[in-house]
């Protein structure tokens, strides 16, 4: 298949949306981001002032993993987007609030800024749009289909992150799909990262002065067979293959972990292993991020050294519980 080339021409404002929703990438997209890839690709997204729009873009959103300085985020607008999110829901009144100003409060005591992902999988585009309209700019998503179903719904702007397992055989149809998706957090073997890569580049993504795909190596700090990511000692060497083999369509953002429930311990070993990473790649350890701390755990995470949290239900209230997969 012809690779598709959607962003040769960065020139902003030239013309429509060309991303190619290959054969392969439009049927698992599915009709609605098929409709919707004109209106809404990569040109689209620049002539709106997207996010992945290389120099500027980066510097506002501040330093990140391999260039100088620690990765800086803003912090008052986190606190007041999440609180404006909130208050869109009353019933959510104050959830919000609360975890915006806890993070701030703890990552100013820890001399950091820490950033937010609104974890936004089973919430409705309508939600998303709300926390997006209040501010919030970063979501995530935790299952290629269901992400392809609203990435076209919400709002241009959003960012992505992909905070779920995936499989190397969906990696295209994601990409393809998602425009927007600004960092993939779960990557866990070398066979992904490569793919991960490919797809990017093929797709645009570090391409002509836009931004590479984020990648965090998913490390699995408990040592529970159930979770995914790489075993802490392995983190050293999947995050040099992402860095160095993988440059041409990935940037190596960081560090990632889920962490057992109650096992607090998770979060000084993915500190530890940024540690060794940085290491590996000769960087300082500030110059990657670590992902860690939802809902029941953020402030532990921040106060262990998360740079940004994953939160979904204090934000946007309980989830049901999932149907099983089909
Ligand atoms: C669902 C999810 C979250 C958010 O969980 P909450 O407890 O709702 O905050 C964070 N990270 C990952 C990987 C998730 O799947």
């Amino acid at each position: 298949m012809a690779p598709a080339r959607p962003h040769a021409r960065p020139r902003a404002g030239a013309r429509p949306g060309r991303r190619g929703l290959g054969a392969a990438a439009g049927a698992a997209a599915g009709a609605a981001a098929a409709a919707a890839a004109a209106a809404w690709g990569p040109a689209a997204r620049r002539r709106r002032g997207g996010p992945r729009r290389g120099r500027r873009a980066r510097r506002a959103r501040g330093a990140g993993a391999g260039r100088a300085g620690a990765p800086r985020r803003r912090r008052g607008p986190l606190c007041r987007a999440v609180a404006r999110a909130a208050q869109a829901r009353a019933a959510e009144r104050g959830r919000g609030e609360a975890v915006g100003a806890c993070s701030e409060r703890r990552g100013a005591a820890a001399g950091r800024e820490v950033s937010l992902v609104a974890v936004s999988k089973t919430k409705s585009a309508e939600a998303i749009g709300a926390a997006h309209a209040a501010g919030q700019v970063v979501f995530g998503e935790n299952y290629v289909q269901e992400l392809l179903g609203k990435a076209p719904l919400v709002p241009a702007a959003v960012r992505w992150h992909f905070i779920g397992k995936l499989q190397s055989n969906k990696v295209r149809a994601l990409l393809a799909g998602v425009p927007n998706l600004v960092a993939v957090e779960t990557v866990s073997s070398v066979k992904l990262a490569d793919k991960l890569a490919a797809a990017a580049q093929e797709l645009g993504w570090g391409v002509d002065g836009v931004e590479p795909l984020g990648a965090y190596v998913q490390v699995d700090t408990s040592g529970e067979a159930s979770k995914n990511g790489v075993p802490p000692e392995e983190a050293p060497a999947l995050a040099a293959h992402v860095a160095r083999a993988c440059a041409g369509g990935l940037r190596l953002r960081g560090l990632m972990t889920i962490g057992a429930p109650g096992d607090p311990g998770a979060f000084d070993r993915l500190a530890r292993a940024r540690e060794a990473v940085s290491r590996e790649l000769g960087v300082q350890p500030g110059t990657l991020e670590l992902s860690m701390g939802m809902s029941g755990d953020f402030e532990e995470a921040i106060q262990r050294g998360s740079t940004s949290v994953r939160v979904g239900s204090l934000i946007f209230g309980a989830r049901q519980p999932r149907a099983p997969a089909a």
